[in-house]
């Protein structure tokens, strides 16, 4: 996408909230759990915000009760909650995206934050600790991005593999 270097990732505002300090007009692209919880927590705090959303339904992996309250949150701070849109251009103080009928439109903003989904970065530590004779694993979201269940039941695994 062009101009994807200009945003900050959802990660990196959710370790140091001050990069979002209040008062700005914030777009997250991807409204998944992460991008509807950042942008959450960044209205929260005094931002307004704008999610772009490709799929037609926010939170999608979310459980129910979650979703609803995240969602009745950002309806209730006046975000604008933008599904089956795609962002196509990110510039200096805007983001471009195309809605389902295919019409472009723009938003005006001061950041934009990224959430578009996370991918592990396969380090080959393990290897390198076996081959120092420690015993190790990978497991969890290191494996592959999931959710808590998922990582637990992962190193339950390990452990009764022992
Ligand atoms: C905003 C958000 C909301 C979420 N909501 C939910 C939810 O409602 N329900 C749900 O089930 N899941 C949710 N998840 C997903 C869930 O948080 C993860 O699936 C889960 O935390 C994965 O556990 P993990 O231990 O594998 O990784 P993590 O919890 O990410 O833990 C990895 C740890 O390793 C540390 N680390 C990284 N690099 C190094 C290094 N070089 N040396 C030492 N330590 C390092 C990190 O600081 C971190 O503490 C959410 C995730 C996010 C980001």
């Amino acid at each position: 996408m062009k101009g994807i270097e200009r945003c900050i990732d959802a990660w990196d505002v959710l370790a140091d909230p001050d990069k979002a300090p209040g008062g700005k007009e914030i777009v997250v692209l991807g409204g998944g759990t992460v991008g509807c919880e950042t942008a959450e927590f960044l209205a929260f705090r005094g931002n307004h915000m704008s999610v772009i959303e490709l799929t037609g339904e926010l939170c999608r992996d979310q459980e129910q009760e979650h979703k609803d309250h995240v969602l009745m949150e950002l309806t209730e701070r006046g975000t604008a909650l933008l599904t089956s849109c795609a962002a196509q251009e990110i510039g200096e103080d805007f983001v471009s995206y195309k809605d389902a009928a295919g019409e472009i439109h723009t938003i005006k903003c001061d950041m934009d934050v990224c959430a578009t989904g996370q991918r592990p970065l396969h380090p080959d530590w393990v290897n390198e600790l076996r081959s120092e004779g420690i015993d190790a694993y990978t497991l969890g979201d290191a494996t592959m991005t999931g959710d808590i269940r998922r990582a637990t039941r992962s190193a339950f695994d390990v452990v009764m593999a022992l």
